[in-house]
């Protein structure tokens, strides 16, 4: 559990991933998205970094 706080995992999808979008959740926490789920990303308004 505490790896996933430091890894580069999705914060959507979960899987592993090398290239991710930073991005701010809706509790202004940074959280790291996968290309693949960027556009859901934009969707729940994540503020982009
Ligand atoms: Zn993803």
């Amino acid at each position: 559990m505490l790896a996933s706080l430091f890894g580069s995992k999705c914060f959507i999808c979960k899987k592993r991933v090398r290239k991710s979008v930073k991005y701010f959740n809706d509790q202004m926490k940074l959280v790291k998205v996968c290309y693949q789920c960027v556009p859901y990303a934009e969707r729940r308004a994540f503020i982009k970094r």
